[in-house]
């Protein structure tokens, strides 16, 4: 059945009685069965789950327990955030078979809030791409070009929402993970601040980097969906413990007055046309709704990739330790423990991943210490002065969310510097800690979507998106992938 397209939708007609819960379920998994076999955003679909969940719901709504806005809506989850009683891979091998015995909080979360989790969802292996081609059970595509990628490495959940087969989902943000496959799928995608959304049952990858947000069709439904996961929870120590921003009630509050900067450095070589056009285009809107625009410079910037790769796979290669064959998933035996151990290790990562952990493991060895890993945090906190310093002239900034749009499926697969080209523009944020999001603006003369970046002091959500709201007025994006339907 046709389904509203929206979680404020979908919300809204669950309240006036024009569908249920399980009609809901129903839409998206007929979606999932017309698309899955073109897009392979799931790895899994919880069908039994699901259903009990949406039952649960719409007999929860009709004895007046209202959980809010989350209630009966159909949401999926990025495979490496831990669901109790069903497989989580992070789309490795080293993980198949794994059933976590308890949730995330974020899972407790949405299940608290009445949400129903539809499946688990594609990524690049334990979260290490821009593509979701590094997935060790196959790649995802691009609901807008099946011969493209959705972006990675929350490709599976863009994917899933930009074809209506989850109305909202999940992913983890380390340098772009987000709101790259949010931008080369025409959906909205959220990383909040550090320490606002916890990270107890997300399986780490850098975990100083790492945050968990939403990724949806509107800048509403990722306000709706923020809410219900971020807050204080005492399980992660980096949790932060004081007031949040209320984003909801300033979606409407327009740019006039604020200060827009845009980032000099995030344009030039390496950005596409039609993706400079569609940014330039949308600066002189949000200047003529009244906001006053900046151009700021940023010279830390151009380094920041190369800091993002140093600081992420060694702090991956001391969090991928634990893989080890003995607790748990894949176990390759052998002669002796340490052969055991090297065994699993080497049958159950795939390329990219060895290739972090060996990067890390190098750059963290001694004698090399301070020489990498002591450069690259350097390289952070000019990264965090250089923020500070545009912060007091600017309220938010804004930038392309990737310098291209989508690309063909197998093009940087060769090129691993091609394809960590792809988080120039969103790596300084999780550097810094604080939040950005990528909201689409329109599409290229191929109709790919292109997305726009803002980002915004730490806990300065309001502003970022008030920003963004302005931006999805201005664009009036609402166009919708037509995907091929292959019989079968
Ligand atoms: N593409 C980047 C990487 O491969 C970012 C990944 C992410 O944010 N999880 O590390």
């Amino acid at each position: 059945m046709s389904i509203p397209d929206t979680i404020a939708a979908a919300s809204r007609a669950l309240r006036e009685g024009s569908l249920t819960a399980a009609d809901l379920l129903d839409g998206v998994l007929e979606r999932a069965q017309m698309t899955e076999a073109q897009l392979h955003a799931y790895l899994n679909i919880d069908h039994d789950g699901a259903r009990v969940a949406a039952e649960a719901a719409d007999a929860d709504l009709a004895a007046g327990n209202d959980r809010g806005p989350l209630h009966g809506i159909p949401i999926a989850l990025k495979d490496n955030l831990c669901t109790r009683g069903m497989e989580t891979t992070c789309a490795s091998q080293i993980l198949a078979g794994w059933i976590p015995p308890y949730d995330a909080t974020v899972v407790s979360r949405l299940r608290e809030a009445g949400a129903v989790i539809v499946g688990k969802t594609n990524l690049d292996e334990f979260a290490m791409g821009s593509s979701t081609e590094n997935s060790a059970y196959g790649p995802s595509f691009n609901p807008w070009d099946i011969t493209r990628v959705p972006g990675g490495s929350s490709g599976g959940s863009a994917a899933a929402v930009a074809a209506g087969s989850a109305l909202g989902a999940l992913g983890s943000d380390t340098g772009g993970s987000i709101r790259q496959p949010a931008a080369l799928t025409g959906t909205v995608g959220v990383k909040p601040t550090y320490g606002t959304v916890s990270r107890y049952g997300l399986i780490a990858f850098a975990s100083s980097l790492d945050q968990i947000g939403p990724i949806t069709r509107t800048v509403e439904d990722a306000a709706l969906l923020l809410e219900a996961i971020w807050g204080h929870d005492p399980k992660d120590s980096t949790s932060y413990a004081g007031e949040y921003p209320q984003v909801r009630r300033s979606l409407d509050a327009g740019v006039d007055g604020l200060r827009i900067g845009v980032v000099k450095e995030l344009s030039g070589e390496g950005y596409e046309l039609a993706v400079e056009q569609a940014v330039a285009a949308m600066v002189e809107g949000l200047a003529r709704q009244g906001a006053e625009i900046v151009e700021v410079s940023l010279p830390s910037f151009e380094i920041a990739l190369s800091a993002y790769y140093l600081i992420a796979p060694a702090e991956a290669s001391s969090n991928l330790a634990r893989f080890d064959g003995v607790r748990y998933g894949l176990r390759v035996d052998g002669e002796t423990t340490e052969e055991m151990m090297a065994r699993t290790r080497g049958q159950g990562f795939g390329p990219e991943v060895t290739r972090r952990i060996l990067l890390g493991t190098y750059a963290l060895s001694a004698g090399y210490y301070d020489a990498f890993y002591g450069q690259a945090q350097r390289v952070r906190a000019a990264i965090r002065a250089d923020l500070a310093r545009v912060y007091a002239q600017v309220d938010a900034l804004v930038s392309p969310t990737s310098p291209t749009v989508a690309f063909p499926a197998g093009a940087r697969l060769d090129d691993p510097l091609a394809m960590y080209l792809s988080d120039i523009c969103t790596i300084p944020s999780n550097l810094a800690g604080d939040p950005a999001m990528s909201v689409p603006i329109g599409l290229d003369q191929l109709g790919l979507p292109i997305g726009m970046q803002v980002m915004a002091p730490s806990l300065g959500e309001e502003v970022m998106f008030r920003v963004a709201a302005e931006v999805e007025r201005l664009a009036g994006f609402d166009a919708r992938p037509e995907i091929p339907v292959v019989a079968g």
